[in-house]
């Protein structure tokens, strides 16, 4: 049986899914609902039964009982805090949730000789880049707690291996994009600060004023480059992960994005083409803590997960824009 802690959440909501589709595995999704969503279960649920069990990492009790109800043999680990500027505000948030969180499903994996994990891991990890597009050696500095927090569950994954042999697969996502191409689920964040569904927020309200954060950086077009990758093409690969790990049994990390970026006033461009709406927008200073350029250099998950984003970012806005209009 699999694990999917944050299965209520976007990623982890939409991997659900292609698990439940492409596999006849048994899945339980353990997740605390404080930012994840009951109607996506429930709509997960009409494609496949599964279980779900309510719960937070912090309570190692509540980790004890699911792991002695169920018979738990990988976990695929989503459940996390995302919000970077939050978590500059206040790290005690981040690091008690996604260190401390983390630090007892692993332990409590070992309690119980759960040996598999695929880890949600991030382009954060890198920190400022010092050159792009950025492959797995590039140096980690992270430089936000959000950062931090993944960083360091990466070590503490190499450390656990070392000594007890738990294996892992580290995903480190860029920036992810669009919802299922049924439309049956897709990215609700309270407050929204992604940009592909600002825009297109933007798009579905003509008085909402799309706020664009620096037009000033030594880009093409003076504004901010991102790798944007197709949600359905990130979760086949945590199915390709799964499926390393249980093959070869080995550590290792990925980068997950598609190689290319693209500035925001190309992805508003796309969004007004796709929409078909002049979207009202305003330019406005930085956004602190931005990375000028994030690209991914995937070569290695492509060679040696044997996996390949397909998706276009138009595919991406247009499945994000038909989950908005629902
Ligand atoms: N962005 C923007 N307006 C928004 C949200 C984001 O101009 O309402 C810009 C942001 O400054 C960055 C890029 O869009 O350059 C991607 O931001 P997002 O928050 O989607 O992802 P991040 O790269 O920060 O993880």
């Amino acid at each position: 049986m699999i694990l999917i802690t944050g299965g209520a959440g976007y990623i982890g909501s939409h991997v659900t899914l292609k698990l439940l589709e492409e596999s006849n595995q048994k899945i339980i999704v353990f997740d605390s609902l404080e930012n994840g969503h009951i109607s996506t279960v429930e709509k997960l649920k009409s494609v496949r039964d599964f279980d779900f069990v309510k719960g937070d990492l912090k309570n190692p009790n509540d980790l004890e009982v699911l792991f002695q109800n169920f018979d738990i043999d990988s976990v695929i680990h989503f459940a996390a805090y995302i919000r970077v500027e939050e978590s500059v505000q206040n790290p005690r948030k981040y690091y008690s949730n996604n260190l401390v969180g983390t630090i007892n499903l692993l332990n409590k994996m070992l309690d119980y000789s759960v040996k598999k994990i695929v880890f949600s891991s991030t382009a954060a990890v890198y920190g400022e880049p010092k050159y792009v597009p950025i492959d797995e050696n590039h140096p980690k500095q992270p430089i936000n707690p959000y950062g931090k927090t993944k960083f360091m569950v990466e070590e503490i994954l190499d450390d656990y291996d070392k000594a007890y042999g738990l294996k892992s697969i580290r995903l480190r996502y860029f920036n992810v994009a669009g919802a299922d191409s049924k439309n049956r689920i897709g990215e609700s964040h309270d407050p929204e600060t992604h940009l592909i569904p600002n825009i297109l927020a933007s798009a579905a309200n003509s008085e909402k004023v799309f706020n664009l954060f620096g037009n000033d950086y030594a880009t093409r077009d003076g504004t901010c480059v991102r790798d944007y990758v197709n949600i359905e093409d990130l979760a086949s690969a945590h199915i390709s992960a799964l499926k390393y790990l249980d093959k070869e049994n080995k550590s290792d990390c990925f980068n997950i994005g598609t190689k290319n970026g693209n500035t925001v006033k190309e992805v508003f461009g796309v969004c007004e083409k796709v929409t078909s709406k002049k979207i009202k927008i305003r330019v406005n200073p930085r956004r602190d803590g931005d990375p000028e350029s994030l690209v991914a250099d995937n070569t290695k998950a492509e060679k040696v997960l044997n996996w390949k984003s397909s998706m276009t970012l138009n595919d991406s806005v247009r499945t994000a824009y038909n989950w908005i209009k629902k």
